[in-house]
């Protein structure tokens, strides 16, 4: 058992998620199995899965991937009725005990309630605080838990609106789906920071964190989820409302770098084609003579395809993914990552050997990848290695639910681009600047003023208040338990 003093103890929270819902169908949570299949990347470490029959919730929660825990007809048999939601989770720090698994699930005065959260709620520490002090006893340590106790204790009546009246006490990114005894509910925060989108599957109705989510079962894409939009699927049908005051969207533009399937379409452009864009505009910005590009697979392929297009260099798979790679070679420390690197790529020597070389990947965190890729593409005998990076320098830490470590282990919050460039050993340097980012997702040019997407991670401009973070010096430390189930 582990004594923590603080169920936040970072400087952030740190969690990726995918989420899935679906009302109307029979086997929805064979369906919901599915969907979190195709969203695996968003969280591999732990996944759950609530549904409805009519009288009951019931649930399963599992580490590890849906595959492995959901495959088996005995679980997802379990599973009966025509509602579920599902999410995926991928916590990087501590130990993923059951009880943070999400859904997480309530009995509240007018029946049971199951939320799934793709996000960061930025004061949920702070509310927590408040919230424990009045008397509510938290069960987990996810940000997202403040919002069942903020419905427990809202003044409103029905479930919809207890539901808004806690929403609107939260700040942060939020993507949510809730399962309520007659109605599942999708909702995307003000500035609709995290992807969800609705389509259609016969006569039932899914929401999914990606449209790769409905591919997978089949489902038509209806439309993203809106900014700040609430919808309600019940037996009357879809009902949209627009609870909070409006304020500008602020679309993660990470997203399209790294994150998302390259198979989805958010928000009106397929991720994949974003990413070839933004080769090509590399390509232009950032051009060098070489011989061959290669991607640092898999992120960097569709980037290093639209490098190649737009320089006329030939393209090549010089380095090789083992996909049998556990994830825990990746993490935790940074020890066992230098040794994931080694063991996750191998370089394809006959078509680097004796060539100039342009590495194409998505980005520089820690600079670990680069680092070893760099001395792994020499080795194999390349005359020059240049290296070109498909978003600007990740020099500040995300707080609305990608994971980077804390500012200052990052890169590029320390290094010059030409440090950075020596640290990595290689001939050269560089990475998209944000107008380039921008051109790539089909703006003329970053409003500076206003910015169109969230991109904190480049430029440091949070458009949503760090409450916890800024306060975290001045609270009083809180003691709980912290140990595994
Ligand atoms: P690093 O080795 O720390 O510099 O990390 C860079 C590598 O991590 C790149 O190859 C990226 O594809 C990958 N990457 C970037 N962002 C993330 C993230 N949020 N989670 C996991 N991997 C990431």
């Amino acid at each position: 058992m582990m004594l923590s003093t603080d169920p936040f103890d970072d400087d952030k929270l740190k969690e990726e998620c995918g989420i899935f819902g679906i009302m109307g169908k029979d086997s929805a949570a064979a369906m919901t199995a599915l969907g979190l299949h195709a969203l695996q990347h968003r969280g591999q470490e732990a996944a759950g899965i609530v549904c409805f029959d009519g009288e009951h919730f019931n649930a399963h929660h599992a580490r590890g991937h849906v595959g492995e825990n959901f495959n088996s007809d005995s679980v997802v048999a379990k599973l009966v009725g025509n509602a579920a939601i599902g999410h995926t989770r991928y916590p990087t720090t501590g130990e993923t005990s059951l009880r943070n698994i999400q859904p997480l699930f309530a009995d509240f005065d007018f029946g049971g309630f199951s939320i799934a959260h793709n996000g960061n709620l930025t004061n949920a520490h702070t509310l927590r605080r408040n919230l424990v002090k009045r008397g509510c006893l938290f069960r987990s340590t996810t940000d997202t838990e403040v919002i069942i106790h903020l419905m427990a204790i809202a003044q409103a009546e029905r479930p919809l609106d207890r539901l808004i009246e806690a929403l609107k006490q939260v700040e942060g990114a939020f993507s949510l789906v809730c399962l309520g005894k007659d109605m599942l509910i999708g909702i995307r925060d003000p500035h609709g920071v995290r992807p969800l989108v609705l389509g259609r599957l016969d006569t039932a109705y899914v929401l999914a964190s990606e449209t790769c989510a409905l591919d997978i079962i089949g489902a038509e894409f209806i439309r993203d989820i809106e900014p700040g939009e609430l919808v309600v699927i019940s037996q009357d049908g879809l009902n949209s409302f627009h609870p909070f005051r409006p304020v500008p969207k602020k679309f993660c533009i990470f997203e399209y770098i790294y994150f998302a399937r390259p198979d989805s379409s958010l928000e009106g452009l397929s991720v994949y084609e974003a990413r070839r864009n933004i080769g090509a505009e590399l390509a232009r910005e950032a051009p060098i003579e070489a011989d061959v590009v290669v991607p640092v697979p898999d992120s960097g392929v569709p980037a290093a395809i639209g490098y190649a297009a737009e320089s006329g260099i030939p393209f090549d798979l010089g380095i090789i993914r083992n996909h049998y790679v556990g994830r825990t070679f990746i993490q935790p420390t940074d020890r066992i990552r230098h040794l994931g690197v080694k063991l996750k790529h191998n370089a394809n020597r006959r078509f680097i050997d004796g060539k100039r070389v342009v590495l194409i990947d998505d980005s520089i965190v820690r600079g670990t990848t680069s680092t070893k890729i760099v001395e792994m593409i020499r080795a194999a005998g390349a005359k020059e290695v240049h290296m070109r990076i498909s978003s600007p320098p990740t020099a500040h830490s995300c707080f609305y639910g990608i994971d980077t470590p804390e500012s200052e282990k990052l890169l590029a919050h320390n290094y010059t681009v030409e440090q950075m460039c020596r640290f990595i050993g290689a001939d050269s340097l560089a990475f998209i600047s944000l107008n380039g980012l921008y051109r790539a997702v089909g703006e003329k040019v970053r409003n500076d003023a206003e910015p169109q997407y969230c991109d904190a991670c480049f430029s440091g401009t949070y458009p949503i208040a760090l409450t916890d973070h800024t306060a975290k010096d001045v609270q009083p430390v809180l003691s709980f338990l912290s140990q595994d189930e």
